[in-house]
């Protein structure tokens, strides 16, 4: 806390040999006026038009005689950003406004005085500013009642066209309210409403959607969170046709608790979580969202394996083994956390738990016993592996005794 505040007055030094106002802006003034310490720092300064860099000149008078500070200054968009040896980030920027040239479009850009800088942002508590120099400095700025809000724990738009401007504010307005344990401000709430009853989801495929539902689903309360998003009908932004029905919502907690046991995996629990998100609906949404290759791959596969899960009669190890032996660990979890009932998913969590055992029988046995490479060799040794998921045998010992009476068998057989 302290390092965070002595850097903000170092700021503020530097803010006083400027011409221009500078302001702490957003998530870090909600956070001192709440008592915490925000992990980044923004700084906006107010430029009249056509004056150039007051924001990179700024940052270069912070940076000044201190070799340890990253500074990277952007001319062309007035930004800058200072990065402290342990991570620390001060984010610069001139006062703008955006427009919106269509709804949920990349906005244009355009120098502003601070109120307006302000009222292009998400809620009311993210819109407020400290000024840092001049005759007002240290007041805090509050145009649009944000500070009531803070008191009063509600998260408020600013105003109605805000979520079909930038749908993205819906997962945030879910994000802030669960995270600061506050209400979503009800007219707020119509708003959102609204904006997805008008047919959002078009605009709406694209990165920044992938990185806002990453945010929501790597939080402890993904799950209220979902929840609320259902009841707002905002999941329609993800997807038209997607609804947390109960199933989905049992599936995606049994993956959680499943995961622990299963870690590590290549794939982190979030991910796999948007992965049985997105199974929940038709095979062409995945093909249309923006998914990462390996997310991809992981959901044809297990949409692939899940007719034969849907008929399998054994569900022994080794009878699984028959359909899921292609299937990589992630896969396997999730077609589990598909299956709706629980003797099914453990049985599918079994098999993966007895499949990560090392083999207890290899080639190097076989050559022992004067076998030679070649067709059998194989079968040999994938009986050994189906012998070992039964169960038939569990150590060294075991498995070599299998082996001999299997040798024996097999030339009988001859
Ligand atoms: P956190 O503690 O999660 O970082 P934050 O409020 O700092 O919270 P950021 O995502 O870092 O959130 O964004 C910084 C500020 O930028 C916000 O406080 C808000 O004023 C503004 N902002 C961010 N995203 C949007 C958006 N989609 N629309 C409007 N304003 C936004
Ligand atoms: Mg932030």
């Amino acid at each position: 806390g302290a390092v965070a505040v002595e850097r903000l007055a170092r700021v503020a030094a530097a803010a006083e040999t400027l011409a221009q106002v500078a302001y702490l802006v957003g998530g870090a003034v909600r956070d001192l006026l709440l008592g915490e310490v925000s992990a980044d720092l923004d700084v906006v300064v107010e430029g009249r038009a056509g004056e150039a860099g007051a924001a990179p000149t700024l940052a270069r008078t912070i940076a000044e005689g201190d070799k340890t500070l990253r500074l990277e200054c952007f001319e062309k968009y007035q930004t800058a950003a200072l990065t402290w040896p342990d991570g620390f980030v001060l984010d610069l920027a001139t006062a703008r406004t955006e427009f919106y040239p269509r709804p949920g479009a990349n906005p244009e850009v355009e120098s502003a005085s601070i109120r307006l800088d302000l009222y292009r942002r998400d809620f009311t508590i993210n819109a407020m500013a400290v000024c840092l120099n001049g005759p007002r400095a240290w007041q805090l700025m509050d145009f649009f009642g944000g500070f009531v809000d803070l008191r009063e724990c509600i998260v408020r738009v600013l105003h109605p066209n805000s979520f079909i401007e930038d749908p993205t504010r819906i997962f945030r307005a879910v994000r802030f309210a669960l995270r600061l344990s506050f209400a979503i401000a009800p007219q707020t709430e119509a708003f959102i409403v609204r904006s997805v009853s008008g047919g959002l989801h078009d605009l709406y495929g694209g990165e920044r959607l992938k990185t806002e539902l990453g945010y929501l689903l790597a939080a402890p309360f993904w799950l209220e969170g979902l929840q609320m998003l259902d009841r707002l009908g905002a999941l329609r932004c993800v997807h038209p046709d997607l609804r947390l029905t109960e199933a989905l919502a049992a599936g995606m907690v049994w993956l959680a608790g499943a995961y622990r046991t299963f870690a590590p995996l290549r794939a982190t629990l979030p991910q796999l979580r948007l992965d049985r998100l997105l199974l929940a609906v038709g095979p062409e949404a995945a093909e249309s969202l923006p998914l990462d290759g390996q997310a991809r791959v992981r959901q044809r596969k297990v949409r692939t394996a899940m007719p034969a899960l849907v008929r399998q009669t054994d569900w022994s190890a080794a009878g699984l083994h028959q359909h899921l032996a292609a299937l990589s660990p992630e896969e396997c979890l999730l077609l589990a956390s598909l299956s709706e009932d629980d003797a099914s998913r453990e049985a599918i969590a079994g098999y993966q738990r007895r499949r990560r055992e090392p083999p207890l029988v290899g080639g190097a046995d076989l050559k022992t016993l004067g076998l030679k490479p070649g067709p059998d060799f194989r079968r040999i040794l994938d009986a050994a592996t189906i012998a070992q998921l039964d169960g038939k045998f569990v150590d060294r010992e075991g498995a070599l005794a299998w082996l001999q009476n299997h040798l024996q068998q097999g030339n009988q057989a001859f």
